[in-house]
Protein backbone atom coordinates (compact mmCIF):
# COMPACT_ATOMS: atom_id res chain seq x y z
CA UNK A 1 0.00 0.00 0.00
CA UNK A 2 1.18 3.44 -0.90
CA UNK A 3 2.25 5.59 2.24
CA UNK A 4 2.31 8.97 2.84
CA UNK A 5 3.50 11.04 5.39
CA UNK A 6 1.70 14.58 6.86
CA UNK A 7 4.04 16.52 8.25
CA UNK A 8 2.24 19.30 10.15
CA UNK A 9 4.56 22.27 10.95
CA UNK A 10 2.21 25.01 11.89
CA UNK A 11 0.12 27.84 10.25
CA UNK A 12 -3.60 28.59 9.36
CA UNK A 13 -4.71 25.43 8.22
CA UNK A 14 -4.12 24.20 11.72
CA UNK A 15 -4.87 27.25 13.88
CA UNK A 16 -7.70 28.28 16.12
CA UNK A 17 -8.57 31.64 17.99
CA UNK A 18 -7.37 32.26 21.31
CA UNK A 19 -9.98 33.24 23.37
CA UNK A 20 -8.24 35.64 25.78
CA UNK A 21 -6.64 37.75 22.51
CA UNK A 22 -8.68 36.22 19.81
CA UNK A 23 -5.79 36.23 17.95
CA UNK A 24 -5.20 33.19 15.69
CA UNK A 25 -2.36 30.50 17.12
CA UNK A 26 -1.27 26.77 16.68
CA UNK A 27 -3.30 23.85 17.99
CA UNK A 28 -2.77 20.11 18.45
CA UNK A 29 -2.39 18.22 14.85
CA UNK A 30 -4.32 15.20 16.38
CA UNK A 31 -7.58 17.75 15.83
CA UNK A 32 -7.11 18.15 12.27
CA UNK A 33 -7.11 14.75 11.16
CA UNK A 34 -10.65 15.13 13.62
CA UNK A 35 -11.85 17.63 11.30
CA UNK A 36 -11.13 15.93 8.30
CA UNK A 37 -12.78 12.67 8.70
CA UNK A 38 -12.54 11.85 4.80
CA UNK A 39 -8.49 10.80 5.18
CA UNK A 40 -10.26 7.76 6.29
CA UNK A 41 -11.73 7.03 3.04
CA UNK A 42 -8.13 6.84 1.26
CA UNK A 43 -6.85 3.67 0.02
CA UNK A 44 -3.41 4.87 1.09
CA UNK A 45 -1.69 3.99 4.29
CA UNK A 46 -1.07 8.03 5.65
CA UNK A 47 1.13 9.17 8.56
CA UNK A 48 1.44 12.09 10.86
CA UNK A 49 3.79 14.38 12.49
CA UNK A 50 3.88 16.97 13.94
CA UNK A 51 6.43 19.65 14.90
CA UNK A 52 6.48 21.11 18.62
CA UNK A 53 5.30 23.64 18.78
CA UNK A 54 4.22 23.73 15.72
CA UNK A 55 4.91 27.54 14.63
CA UNK A 56 3.06 30.25 12.27
CA UNK A 57 5.49 30.18 9.47
CA UNK A 58 6.77 34.14 10.09
CA UNK A 59 8.64 32.37 12.24
CA UNK A 60 10.73 29.88 9.80
CA UNK A 61 14.19 29.71 10.64
CA UNK A 62 17.29 28.11 9.00
CA UNK A 63 17.02 25.71 12.08
CA UNK A 64 13.41 24.97 11.05
CA UNK A 65 14.83 24.02 7.63
CA UNK A 66 17.12 21.61 8.82
CA UNK A 67 14.95 19.88 11.31
CA UNK A 68 12.36 19.88 8.58
CA UNK A 69 14.99 18.28 5.79
CA UNK A 70 16.50 15.73 8.21
CA UNK A 71 12.77 14.55 9.13
CA UNK A 72 12.41 13.68 5.31
CA UNK A 73 15.52 12.20 5.26
CA UNK A 74 15.44 9.84 8.02
CA UNK A 75 11.36 8.89 6.94
CA UNK A 76 12.46 8.73 2.98
CA UNK A 77 13.02 4.64 2.65
CA UNK A 78 9.39 4.25 4.64
CA UNK A 79 7.23 6.49 2.75
CA UNK A 80 6.18 7.11 -1.29
CA UNK A 81 5.14 10.32 -0.47
CA UNK A 82 5.76 13.41 1.82
CA UNK A 83 2.75 16.27 2.50
CA UNK A 84 4.22 19.20 4.76
CA UNK A 85 1.69 21.49 6.31
CA UNK A 86 2.63 25.13 6.26
CA UNK A 87 1.87 28.41 6.85
CA UNK A 88 1.26 30.19 4.00
CA UNK A 89 3.41 33.72 4.71
CA UNK A 90 7.37 31.97 3.93
CA UNK A 91 5.45 28.98 1.91
CA UNK A 92 7.53 29.67 -0.90
CA UNK A 93 10.83 30.31 1.12
CA UNK A 94 10.74 26.52 2.70
CA UNK A 95 9.83 25.33 -0.36
CA UNK A 96 12.79 26.94 -2.42
CA UNK A 97 15.10 25.82 0.60
CA UNK A 98 13.96 22.03 0.58
CA UNK A 99 14.32 22.06 -3.07
CA UNK A 100 18.13 22.77 -2.94
CA UNK A 101 18.76 21.06 0.78
CA UNK A 102 17.47 17.97 -0.46
CA UNK A 103 19.45 16.22 -3.04
CA UNK A 104 19.04 13.41 -5.31
CA UNK A 105 15.30 14.07 -4.83
CA UNK A 106 13.35 11.26 -5.89
CA UNK A 107 10.05 11.66 -4.33
CA UNK A 108 7.38 13.88 -4.14
CA UNK A 109 7.38 16.55 -1.40
CA UNK A 110 4.22 18.49 -1.32
CA UNK A 111 3.69 21.71 0.24
CA UNK A 112 0.43 22.99 1.24
CA UNK A 113 -1.72 25.04 3.96
CA UNK A 114 -5.01 27.18 3.68
CA UNK A 115 -5.79 30.70 3.32
CA UNK A 116 -8.68 29.85 6.15
CA UNK A 117 -8.37 27.10 9.10
CA UNK A 118 -9.41 23.90 8.89
CA UNK A 119 -12.00 24.39 11.36
CA UNK A 120 -14.27 26.40 9.82
CA UNK A 121 -16.73 26.24 7.50
CA UNK A 122 -15.55 27.84 4.30
CA UNK A 123 -11.94 26.75 4.86
CA UNK A 124 -10.05 26.13 1.77
CA UNK A 125 -7.65 23.68 3.96
CA UNK A 126 -9.79 20.63 3.32
CA UNK A 127 -9.52 20.43 -0.59
CA UNK A 128 -5.96 21.80 -0.04
CA UNK A 129 -4.95 18.82 2.08
CA UNK A 130 -6.80 16.15 0.34
CA UNK A 131 -5.52 16.80 -2.86
CA UNK A 132 -1.74 17.08 -2.12
CA UNK A 133 -2.53 13.81 -0.33
CA UNK A 134 -3.41 12.57 -3.56
CA UNK A 135 -0.77 14.41 -5.63
CA UNK A 136 2.07 12.68 -2.94
CA UNK A 137 0.99 8.85 -3.39
CA UNK A 138 0.47 9.36 -7.36
CA UNK A 139 1.83 6.69 -9.76
CA UNK A 140 2.54 6.74 -13.24
CA UNK A 141 2.03 3.47 -14.40
CA UNK A 142 5.90 2.43 -14.78
CA UNK A 143 5.35 2.63 -10.73
CA UNK A 144 7.43 6.43 -10.40
CA UNK A 145 5.81 8.96 -8.79
CA UNK A 146 4.21 12.09 -11.29
CA UNK A 147 6.24 14.71 -9.28
CA UNK A 148 9.53 13.38 -7.70
CA UNK A 149 10.52 17.44 -6.52
CA UNK A 150 9.57 20.26 -4.02
CA UNK A 151 6.01 21.35 -5.19
CA UNK A 152 3.31 23.98 -3.41
CA UNK A 153 -0.21 22.82 -4.51
CA UNK A 154 -2.96 25.79 -3.68
CA UNK A 155 -6.53 26.28 -4.51
CA UNK A 156 -6.13 23.12 -7.18
CA UNK A 157 -2.66 24.05 -8.85
CA UNK A 158 0.07 22.53 -8.01
CA UNK A 159 3.75 24.61 -8.86
CA UNK A 160 7.15 23.65 -9.12
CA UNK A 161 8.11 24.96 -5.24
CA UNK A 162 11.02 27.18 -5.97
CA UNK A 163 9.29 28.86 -8.48
CA UNK A 164 6.41 29.83 -6.46
CA UNK A 165 5.87 33.52 -4.27
CA UNK A 166 2.65 34.34 -2.14
CA UNK A 167 0.63 36.61 -4.03
CA UNK A 168 -2.52 36.92 -1.87
CA UNK A 169 -2.87 37.45 1.75
CA UNK A 170 -6.89 37.56 0.60
CA UNK A 171 -7.96 34.86 -1.84
CA UNK A 172 -7.33 30.95 -1.71
CA UNK A 173 -5.42 31.35 -4.90
CA UNK A 174 -2.43 33.11 -2.60
CA UNK A 175 0.19 31.15 -5.17
CA UNK A 176 1.80 32.40 -8.48
CA UNK A 177 4.42 30.95 -10.09
CA UNK A 178 4.41 33.57 -12.95
CA UNK A 179 7.61 32.19 -14.81
CA UNK A 180 6.99 28.37 -15.07
CA UNK A 181 3.99 26.08 -16.27
CA UNK A 182 1.73 24.44 -13.55
CA UNK A 183 2.74 20.88 -13.25
CA UNK A 184 -0.65 20.04 -12.33
CA UNK A 185 -4.07 20.78 -11.92
CA UNK A 186 -6.69 19.48 -10.37
CA UNK A 187 -10.64 19.53 -11.69
CA UNK A 188 -12.46 15.96 -11.22
CA UNK A 189 -9.29 14.46 -12.31
CA UNK A 190 -5.74 15.46 -11.12
CA UNK A 191 -3.90 16.58 -14.68
CA UNK A 192 -0.05 15.85 -14.87
CA UNK A 193 1.59 18.30 -16.97
CA UNK A 194 4.40 15.87 -17.14
CA UNK A 195 6.27 17.31 -19.46
CA UNK A 196 6.99 20.60 -17.55
CA UNK A 197 7.90 17.79 -14.15
CA UNK A 198 11.73 17.34 -13.50
CA UNK A 199 13.15 14.62 -13.46
CA UNK A 200 16.64 12.99 -11.19
CA UNK A 201 19.53 12.97 -13.72
CA UNK A 202 19.53 9.06 -12.90
CA UNK A 203 17.18 7.28 -10.89
CA UNK A 204 18.07 5.41 -7.81
CA UNK A 205 20.81 7.28 -6.14
CA UNK A 206 20.19 7.25 -2.37
CA UNK A 207 18.65 10.82 -1.18
CA UNK A 208 21.27 13.40 0.92
CA UNK A 209 20.92 16.46 2.85
CA UNK A 210 22.95 19.67 2.96
CA UNK A 211 21.91 21.16 6.48
CA UNK A 212 24.90 23.67 6.26
CA UNK A 213 23.04 26.94 5.45
CA UNK A 214 25.31 29.90 5.23
CA UNK A 215 22.55 33.03 6.06
CA UNK A 216 25.41 35.89 5.58
CA UNK A 217 23.24 37.24 2.97
CA UNK A 218 21.89 40.74 2.56
CA UNK A 219 19.42 42.10 -0.02
CA UNK A 220 19.36 45.53 -1.04
CA UNK A 221 15.60 46.62 -2.62
CA UNK A 222 16.05 49.38 -5.30
CA UNK A 223 13.97 52.21 -4.90
CA UNK A 224 13.43 55.94 -6.48
CA UNK A 225 15.15 58.45 -3.77
CA UNK A 226 17.27 55.99 -1.88
CA UNK A 227 20.13 57.82 -0.22
CA UNK A 228 23.68 56.82 0.06
CA UNK A 229 23.31 55.83 3.79
CA UNK A 230 20.97 53.63 3.16
CA UNK A 231 22.77 51.81 0.30
CA UNK A 232 25.97 51.97 2.90
CA UNK A 233 23.87 51.15 5.68
CA UNK A 234 23.18 47.38 3.86
CA UNK A 235 26.70 46.70 2.27
CA UNK A 236 28.63 47.90 5.87
CA UNK A 237 26.71 44.45 7.22
CA UNK A 238 29.66 42.69 8.66
CA UNK A 239 31.12 38.87 7.41
CA UNK A 240 28.44 39.24 4.36
CA UNK A 241 28.97 37.66 1.84
CA UNK A 242 26.29 37.87 -1.20
CA UNK A 243 23.52 40.55 -1.41
CA UNK A 244 20.54 40.15 -3.45
CA UNK A 245 19.97 43.49 -5.23
CA UNK A 246 16.20 43.57 -6.43
CA UNK A 247 16.30 46.13 -9.46
CA UNK A 248 13.30 47.55 -11.83
CA UNK A 249 11.94 45.60 -15.05
CA UNK A 250 14.69 43.31 -16.75
CA UNK A 251 17.34 43.98 -13.97
CA UNK A 252 18.25 47.92 -14.19
CA UNK A 253 19.72 50.12 -11.03
CA UNK A 254 19.61 53.42 -11.40
CA UNK A 255 23.09 55.10 -13.11
CA UNK A 256 24.10 57.16 -10.44
CA UNK A 257 28.01 56.77 -9.99
CA UNK A 258 27.81 56.85 -5.97
CA UNK A 259 25.73 53.54 -6.23
CA UNK A 260 27.60 52.19 -9.30
CA UNK A 261 30.97 52.65 -7.55
CA UNK A 262 29.48 51.47 -4.22
CA UNK A 263 28.47 48.28 -5.95
CA UNK A 264 31.76 48.07 -7.90
CA UNK A 265 33.56 48.38 -4.40
CA UNK A 266 31.73 45.47 -3.48
CA UNK A 267 32.12 43.11 -6.07
CA UNK A 268 35.87 44.18 -5.98
CA UNK A 269 36.05 42.61 -1.89
CA UNK A 270 34.52 40.05 -2.83
CA UNK A 271 30.85 39.90 -2.28
CA UNK A 272 28.93 38.12 -4.29
CA UNK A 273 26.43 40.25 -5.59
CA UNK A 274 22.60 38.72 -7.08
CA UNK A 275 20.31 40.46 -9.63
CA UNK A 276 16.81 39.91 -8.90
CA UNK A 277 14.19 41.70 -10.62
CA UNK A 278 11.20 43.22 -8.77
CA UNK A 279 8.60 42.32 -11.21
CA UNK A 280 6.81 39.36 -10.22
CA UNK A 281 7.27 38.03 -13.72
CA UNK A 282 10.09 37.63 -16.71
CA UNK A 283 13.74 38.15 -16.53
CA UNK A 284 16.31 39.62 -16.13
CA UNK A 285 18.70 40.80 -19.00
CA UNK A 286 21.36 42.50 -18.13
CA UNK A 287 22.28 43.21 -22.05
CA UNK A 288 19.16 44.95 -22.61
CA UNK A 289 19.29 48.57 -21.43
CA UNK A 290 22.72 50.62 -20.86
CA UNK A 291 22.20 50.82 -16.63
CA UNK A 292 21.83 46.82 -16.83
CA UNK A 293 25.18 46.26 -18.73
CA UNK A 294 27.18 48.99 -16.29
CA UNK A 295 25.88 46.36 -14.07
CA UNK A 296 27.31 43.26 -15.65
CA UNK A 297 30.53 44.73 -16.27
CA UNK A 298 30.39 45.53 -12.37
CA UNK A 299 30.44 41.51 -11.81
CA UNK A 300 27.05 41.47 -10.53
CA UNK A 301 25.18 38.14 -11.61
CA UNK A 302 21.93 37.26 -13.26
CA UNK A 303 19.29 35.79 -11.17
CA UNK A 304 17.56 35.12 -14.66
CA UNK A 305 13.77 34.95 -13.63
CA UNK A 306 14.54 33.68 -10.23
CA UNK A 307 11.69 34.53 -7.75
CA UNK A 308 13.77 36.31 -4.76
CA UNK A 309 12.64 33.26 -2.29
CA UNK A 310 14.52 31.05 -4.97
CA UNK A 311 17.97 33.35 -5.40
CA UNK A 312 18.11 34.17 -1.66
CA UNK A 313 17.61 30.14 -0.41
CA UNK A 314 20.11 28.85 -3.17
CA UNK A 315 22.82 31.73 -1.74
CA UNK A 316 22.17 29.75 1.77
CA UNK A 317 22.69 26.46 0.36
CA UNK A 318 25.27 27.01 -2.29
CA UNK A 319 27.19 29.09 0.70
CA UNK A 320 27.08 26.75 3.49
CA UNK A 321 28.32 24.10 0.94
CA UNK A 322 31.48 25.90 -0.65
CA UNK A 323 33.67 28.45 1.34
CA UNK A 324 35.35 29.55 -1.77
CA UNK A 325 33.11 32.49 -3.24
CA UNK A 326 33.98 32.18 -6.78
CA UNK A 327 32.44 28.48 -7.11
CA UNK A 328 29.37 29.77 -5.53
CA UNK A 329 29.15 32.79 -8.23
CA UNK A 330 29.78 29.67 -11.02
CA UNK A 331 26.74 27.53 -9.63
CA UNK A 332 24.89 30.62 -9.04
CA UNK A 333 24.54 30.88 -13.17
CA UNK A 334 23.92 27.21 -13.09
CA UNK A 335 20.18 25.83 -13.14
CA UNK A 336 20.38 23.23 -10.20
CA UNK A 337 16.49 22.36 -9.51
CA UNK A 338 14.86 24.04 -11.89
CA UNK A 339 14.58 27.27 -10.26
CA UNK A 340 15.48 29.75 -13.31
CA UNK A 341 14.40 29.05 -17.03
CA UNK A 342 17.82 29.75 -18.69
CA UNK A 343 19.26 25.98 -19.50
CA UNK A 344 16.11 24.20 -18.90
N1 LIG B 1 0.55 33.50 9.56
C1 LIG B 1 0.18 32.24 8.96
C2 LIG B 1 1.45 31.47 8.71
O1 LIG B 1 2.11 31.70 7.75
C3 LIG B 1 -0.59 32.48 7.71
C4 LIG B 1 -1.05 31.24 6.98
O2 LIG B 1 -0.79 30.12 7.30
O3 LIG B 1 -1.73 31.43 5.97
O4 LIG B 1 1.79 30.62 9.48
Amino acid sequence: MTKVLIIYTGGTIGMKQDSASMALVPFNFGQILEEVPELKKFNLSIDAYSFDPAIDSSDVRPEFWVELAELIKENYSRYDGFVVLHGTDTMAFTASMLSFMLENLEKPVILTGSQLPIGVLRTDGRENLISAIEIAASERPDGRPYVPEVCVFFDNELYRGNRTYKYSAEYFNAFKSPNYPLLAEAGIHINFNESAVRHPAAWGRPLSISTKLDTRVGTLKLYPGMSPQYVDGVLSMKGMRAIVIETFGCGNAPGRPWLLERLRKAVEAGTIVVNVTQCAAGSVDMDAYATGITLKKIGVISAYDSTFESALTKLYYLLGKYDDNETVKEKMSENIRGEFSKNQ
